[in-house]
């Protein structure tokens, strides 16, 4: 698989047309649909359409974009104009938006086309794309295998070979759980970095939309495009693009690690994280060591009431978020208007709402609920707090700190489909940077237990992206992921 800039480049340049890289990359989503389910829409008319508009302005000496006919694919619970976005919910199985998200919009400013729409747990609610209304996705690197979640899609997609770009949604690590599964890289940037508007809500002092790419440059350039204020998102920040930018990325190792400084957060090296994450990542620590970085160690105890606290906040955000689904306006619809909107609205959320989804809902309506607010969610908001000024503590003096990013590496598919609660507390380390509103991204660190990938995670302070895009780049270049050894029964 190229680069997306090369991609860009050789349109630009005329060494291949935009229509020719989009017709081989529809090919590739559809192979690739057949084994891993990543794909809810693949939109071969709309995709030929943009990519011949492209064609149309370089060959009429006008500038495509620094994407130019770069074939790229959106989780769909971004909104695409002129595709269905689902959320993966059956509530939005024929849901289509007036309007797009701008992080797309921006992306297609510059040239980019979209190909396909991605998989994901409904509303993004999920570790392992199995919540899914489209049905599970399957790694591609292992037939057996979950992709992570929830943008598991997205993943698949880059990690198949299908597009160089993806984009996800990371609410509690959505982003780099998935792509840590499957061997790419994965950036959630700072909290209003990028404009959630056009992104079906989930928990909305949360969610961030993020990138899924085989390289740091690859990250950066779609990052810089799609960052800065929106009139329509009042938590867009109106921080400068340029702070991602300007290109390339570090890659030179021996060249940045001396003015670096990395924090190893214990905590997250021990509980329950399987002993070939662990040496995978202390493989990248000793890397940066031997390349001239400073590693300290900043314990962060806080790290315990992490997934409790997400957890709480999260389904708090999503039960109120959610209720708009009450077949009046949106989505599925099930009785007549002589039954009444408490029957009606009954009725759509059992057809239209997911066990994790009402599980969510329930959970969350009762932590808002007049008896319990104080004791959970008004005291998880407290918690969120602490934990966001424990990391601040912790970075104090360091550029970034650094820990696996999931405790395990891919697990077998249903594995896990009965314990929710193993599930929830795999979101450990990535959910900490959603509480506290830092950046955060995973990269890959090689192989771990069964020959599936380990995710590396480094965390920032706030607008720090390209700090880290830069650390990431110097470690690269990365393998593409490759198929492990198949090991199912
Ligand atoms: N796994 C986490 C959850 O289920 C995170 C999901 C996300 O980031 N969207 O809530």
């Amino acid at each position: 698989m190229r680069s997306a800039r090369t991609i860009a480049a050789d349109v630009r340049s005329r060494a291949c047309s935009a229509e020719d890289e989009v017709r081989a990359a529809l090919a590739r989503a559809h192979a690739a649909q057949e084994h891993t389910n990543a794909f809810v829409t693949i939109d071969d008319r709309g995709a030929l359409e943009a990519a011949r508009a492209v064609d149309r302005a370089v060959g009429d000496g006008r500038d495509p974009g620094p994407l130019a006919g770069v074939p790229i694919a959106v989780k769909d619970n971004l909104c695409v104009a002129g595709v269905r976005t689902t959320a993966g919910a059956a509530v939005l199985r024929e849901h289509r938006s007036p309007f797009e998200a701008t992080a797309v919009a921006r992306l297609r400013a510059a040239g980019a086309v979209v190909i396909a729409t991605t998989n994901l747990d409904a509303f993004g609610m999920g570790s392992s794309t199995e919540f899914a209304d489209a049905g599970p996705v399957r790694s591609p690197l292992h037939p057996e295998r979950v992709t992570g979640g929830s943008s598991g899609g997205s993943a698949a997609a880059v990690a198949a070979g299908v597009v160089p770009l993806a984009l996800g949604t990371d609410t509690g690590g959505s982003v780099r759980q998935p792509a840590a599964f499957c061997g790419v890289l994965g950036i959630k940037p700072t909290y209003g970095r990028v404009s959630r508007y056009g992104l079906v809500a989930y928990g909305s002092s949360l969610d961030q939309v993020g990138v899924l790419t085989l390289d740091a440059e690859d990250a950066a350039t779609a990052l810089a495009l799609m960052a800065g204020a929106d009139p329509f998102d009042a938590t867009s920040a109106a921080r400068p693009a340029a702070e991602v930018g300007p290109l390339p990325v570090a890659q030179d190792l021996s060249a940045l690690a001396p003015s670096l400084r990395v924090a190893v957060v214990p905590e997250l090296f021990t509980r329950g994280v399987a002993a070939g994450v662990r040496s995978a990542v202390e493989r990248v620590v000793e890397r940066l060591r031997e390349a001239g970085a400073t590693i300290e160690e900043r314990s962060v105890p806080e790290v315990a009431h992490a997934v409790a606290t997400y957890y709480v906040i999260a389904t708090a955000e999503a039960s109120s978020n959610l209720a708009r689904f009450d077949g009046s306006v949106y989505g599925v619809r099930v009785g007549a208007d002589g039954d009444g909107q408490t029957l009606v609205s009954r009725r759509s959320r059992a057809r239209g709402l997911g066990p994790e989804v009402r599980r969510r809902v329930l959970l969350g309506s009762f932590v808002l609920s007049a008896g319990a607010f104080d004791a959970y969610f008004g005291r998880a908001a407290r918690v969120r707090r602490l934990i966001a000024e424990a990391l601040e503590r912790a970075l104090d003096g360091v550029d970034m700190l650094i820990a696996p990013t999931a405790p395990t590496v891919a697990w077998p598919l249903g594995e896990r489909l009965d314990d929710p609660l193993a599930v929830y507390l795999g979101d450990v380390a990535t959910c900490l940077a959603n509480l506290a509103g830092l950046p955060a991204l995973s990269l890959p660190a090689g192989p771990a237990e069964d020959g599936l990938p380990a995710g590396a995670q480094l965390i920032g302070r706030a607008w720090s992206e390209r700090r880290l895009l830069d650390v990431a780049g110097a470690l690269g270049p990365y393998a593409a992921p490759s198929a492990a050894r198949p090991d199912a029964p």
